[in-house]
């Protein structure tokens, strides 16, 4: 993990960046500087070792060596131009025709033709103190074979090109200080707000959930962040104040229980009963335990999912298999409270990713439910169907039905409606709840609708791992 903050960090890469930029930039002119300096001048030497092709051409004929090298003394400027003498020319024999000055002191070896390429040769060189750019070659003129070396003074050039280096690299390291002075400022002022943001989050405490963020309207990330934040603690809040909740409602339900307990037992020790009397207070006392447990089940249920949310094992099931075994129970169920039961499913298997003991589960908790609110003579009726990529699960019956405003809060924990209390159904109101947690985690929904006349419809919706029924294949139970 770097231990450099943002700030440094982004002026380092910054200054880097532009280090490369500059360095490339002066690199490059540099270098294209010297090319065309140095094309310009090989492009003179060209010129000059061709003058001296025809200048040896033009002398040849009738002419000695001797006299040959005197009319290099005598013509060499007039045919080359002025300031252009470097020159040392010799023959394959290794006579000197002719031998500027500077080479001469300086002990330069004359360029014996047969030890040189035919190929010209460029190249730089520093001769008694004078930086030159040479070429070397041999030259065939009228079936005799000469080596010439040409040469032009190059101090200027390099003077050039020296005044050209020295600003480029006293420049660019004084540009970069001043960019990474700028860069660390100007990342320093853009991070500020971070800063500040950091400052009001450390603030906010579970206490103090309900504070938000100043979010400035600039329309940038600082804006996003601030709006990301602010609807982070928006959802912490609410998961905060829900525990509160329940928390509360689940002492103060287990409260009740407790102190029926407590007093039952109490009122019968406060003097002799009968035996019978003992019986009935043990038998309330045993009701409420039972009760007690009941909730105290569905709390450690409830408090299980929330933990291992996504953890289910979840295995491809014939859902249409599981209700078949299912219904049974589900049918002497509704048969004890008075009801009928029916059930359709596909004919064809309908696979679906899930656990069967928590599917169970799910049906008997709408099936108690339906059970508990549908005085009879009613009905309960579970209907399998799929479609494109889901398969869908009714629970209808025919009882009390839910209101439409409330068909969204029954699947919160502890909520009844005043319907179900009126009832007194010896719910805990924490079914639904654990309903919800189940499809949930088989990553499916659950819906409470109308039946448009009385009862309810309790609508699960799971996706489906492969389809091998017919979408209308429906084989009644
Ligand atoms: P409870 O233990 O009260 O049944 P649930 O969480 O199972 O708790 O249900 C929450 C509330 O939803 C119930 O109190 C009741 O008001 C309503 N409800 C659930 N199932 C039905 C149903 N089949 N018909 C009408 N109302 C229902």
């Amino acid at each position: 993990m770097s231990r450099l903050s943002i700030r440094t960090r982004l002026t380092a890469w910054y200054a880097g960046a532009l280090a490369v930029g500059l360095g490339g930039l002066a690199a490059t002119s540099y270098w294209a500087v010297h090319r065309s300096l140095h094309a310009a001048v090989d492009a003179g030497l060209r010129g000059r070792l061709e003058g001296t092709r025809q200048f040896i051409a033009q002398q040849l004929p009738g002419h000695s060596v001797r006299q040959i090298t005197d009319e290099f003394q005598d013509h060499l400027v007039l045919a080359l131009g002025p300031g252009f003498s470097l020159i040392q020319v010799c023959d394959s024999t290794g006579t000197v025709l002719y031998q500027a000055d500077l080479f001469r002191e300086a002990g330069v070896p004359p360029p014996l033709p047969d030890a040189l390429p035919a190929m010209p040769q460029y190249e730089e060189a520093r001769v008694a103190g004078r930086q030159l750019r040479m070429v070397t070659t041999r030259l065939d003129v009228e079936g005799r074979r000469f080596g010439v070396r040409l040469a032009t003074l190059t101090d200027d050039i390099e003077l050039a090109l020296d005044s050209l280096r020295g600003p480029v690299f006293l420049l660019a390291p004084i540009v970069l200080a001043f960019a990474w002075i700028g860069g660390y400022w100007i990342s320093a002022r853009a991070l500020r707000p971070v800063d500040t943001m950091t400052g009001a989050v450390q603030q906010i405490t579970s206490r103090s959930l309900a504070q938000r963020l100043a979010v400035p309207s600039t329309g940038d990330e600082l804006q996003r962040l601030a709006e990301t934040l602010n609807s982070m603690l928006d959802r912490l809040d609410a998961a905060f104040r829900q525990i509160g909740r329940f928390t509360a409602d689940a002492s103060h339900e287990l409260r009740t229980p407790v102190t029926l307990i407590r007093t039952s037992a109490e009122l019968a020790l406060r003097k002799t009963r009968t035996l019978d009397e003992y019986r009935q207070t043990l038998t309330d006392i045993a009701l409420d335990a039972e009760r007690m447990s009941m909730l105290v089940e569905d709390l450690l249920t409830l408090a299980r999912a929330d933990q291992d949310m996504g953890a289910l094992p979840l295995a491809p099931i014939d859902l249409s298999a599981l209700l078949r075994t299912t219904a049974p129970e589900a049918e002497q169920r509704a048969h004890s409270c008075g009801l009928e039961f029916s059930l359709c499913l596909p004919a064809m298997p309908l696979i679906v990713f899930g656990d069967t003991s928590v599917l169970q589960r799910l049906m008997t908790i709408l099936t108690d439910n339906a059970c508990k609110y549908t005085p009879p003579p009613g009905r309960i009726e579970w209907c399998v169907y799929s479609s494109d990529d889901t398969a869908t699960i009714d629970v209808r019956d025919t009882g009390i039905g839910v209101a439409p405003d409330e068909r969204a809060r029954i699947f919160e924990r502890f909520y009844r409606t005043d319907a179900a209390r009126a009832r007194d159904s010896g719910g805990t109101g924490l079914g639904l709840s654990i309903a919800h947690s189940i499809v949930t985690q088989h990553r499916g929904s659950i819906v409470a609708e109308g039946t448009g006349a009385r009862g309810s419809v309790f609508r699960v919706t799971l996706p489906v791992a492969a389809r091998r029924i017919h979408p209308l294949g429906v084989s009644p139970a």
